[in-house]
């Protein structure tokens, strides 16, 4: 999160808090999930009359829009339906941010989009000429206007872009103030239940809930990266998985930079698919039983990057790994255990040694292969 000093000298109104309520027996409309979307989703459909239930397992913002970072960009989106999208919801966001004022933190900060050699800069000329034409503005800039624009960045940049539309909100206010729009209508009731299952019953279905059912017409799934879990669990499908995102929050700084900076490749980094291709995981016990764990249940995250001073690459080497509900913490003995291994195989890869943990007790040493990191595996060969 990138503060202003604005923000930290004057601290913004703060939103009304939401009072919670108990499961209603009917509503309009039940909305699974109070992040930034089913806040959203709650505020316009109490603005057309209709009562609406939400309902969160943790309370509102128990989920992602507690992490986000707030960037509303048209910089980083392909021309196609996604683009046309966020050209609509830009023009609702400014809408919100005139009546929510500075409760929402909002910002029209504008985007520097960074290249950082000749042919990112060609690129991104191309995929600007090709948003304008979207109805994006996007600015061409050269050498020493990207210096102008952001004077902090590296010496030697080629240039860049300018968006000016970019903006920036606080999520975590900004769905509060959605929730606080639907509760001015005497419409809207919050309550901490987690969605369980789908009664249909003719008319209206009947959601349960561990709180109990609440009938309605309508049921919006807003739970993000659960969606597809939720969705299973009311009998639907929804193709949802799960992407990792990073932040590093500092302590308040000076300013510093004074757009939304990042470097051109970001954007194919976030058009990319990026998910799992395959995951699996077998544990076997001190007695030899066997436990499988299909791809949801296996989940590898992150703790810390080193970065090879030969090859320039980075390799999580500091990671967690969970099998279904167990967590299992990796660490490597060393972090430089890279192999270059381009004059036979062709890879460079990490191998080597790492201890292992549980709950914070040593529970063995293991051998952590991580390839790909280098450069993409093609895995047709
Ligand atoms: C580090 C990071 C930075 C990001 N930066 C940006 C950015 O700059 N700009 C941007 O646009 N996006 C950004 N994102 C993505 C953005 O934060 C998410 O897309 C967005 O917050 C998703 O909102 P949501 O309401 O769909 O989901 P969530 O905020 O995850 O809300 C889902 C809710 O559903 C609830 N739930 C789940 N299962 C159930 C159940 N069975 N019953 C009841 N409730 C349930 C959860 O408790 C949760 O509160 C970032 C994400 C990360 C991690």
């Amino acid at each position: 999160m990138c503060y202003q000093e604005r923000v930290i000298a004057d601290a913004p109104q703060p939103v009304a808090p939401i009072p919670a309520a108990q499961l209603p027996a009917s509503a309009d409309a039940v909305v699974i999930g109070a992040g930034m979307v089913g806040a959203a989703v709650a505020a316009w459909l109490a603005a057309t009359g209709r009562r609406v239930c939400v309902i969160d397992r943790t309370g509102p913002l128990g989920g992602t829009s507690a992490s986000g970072e707030g960037n509303i960009l048209l910089s980083d989106k392909l021309p196609g339906p996604e683009l046309s999208l966020a050209l609509r919801s830009t023009q609702l966001w400014l809408d919100l941010a005139e009546q929510a004022g500075d409760a929402v933190e909002f910002e029209r900060k504008g985007g520097v989009v960074v290249a950082a050699s000749q042919p990112q800069l060609d690129a991104l000329a191309g995929l600007a000429e090709d948003q304008r034409a979207a109805g994006v503005q996007a600015t061409a800039l050269d050498a020493a206007a990207l210096r102008e624009a952001e004077p902090q960045l590296a010496p030697g940049l080629p240039g860049g872009a300018f968006y000016p539309q970019d903006c920036q909100v606080q999520p975590m206010r900004a769905a509060m103030a959605c929730l606080s729009r639907a509760a001015a209508t005497g419409r809207l009731t919050v309550t901490r239940a987690e969605a369980t299952g789908l009664l249909p019953r003719h008319g209206a279905a009947h959601l349960v809930t561990d709180r109990g059912q609440v009938a309605a017409p309508v049921v919006v799934n807003a739970a993000g990266p659960w969606g597809g879990e939720v969705a299973r669990r009311l009998g639907s499908f929804l193709p949802v998985r799960p992407r990792r995102g990073h932040i590093l929050v500092t302590e308040p700084l000076p300013v510093l930079v004074k757009h939304k900076v990042y470097e051109s490749d970001y954007v194919g980094a976030v058009a990319s698919d990026g998910g799992k291709v395959w995951a699996h995981a077998v544990l076997r016990d001190s007695q030899g039983k066997l436990s499988t764990f299909e791809p949801g249940q296996v989940d590898f995250s992150s703790r810390r990057e080193w970065r090879s001073p030969r090859t320039g690459t980075s390799y999580p080497v500091a990671s967690t790994v969970k099998t279904g509900t167990v967590e299992w913490r990796l660490d490597p003995l060393m972090d430089d255990q890279e192999l270059d291994s381009t004059q036979s195989t062709g890879a460079v890869y990490w191998e080597g040694a790492v201890t292992v943990s549980r709950d914070g007790k040593a529970v063995g040493r293991g051998y952590l292969e991580l390839t790909g990191y280098n450069k993409a595996l093609d895995l047709d060969k």
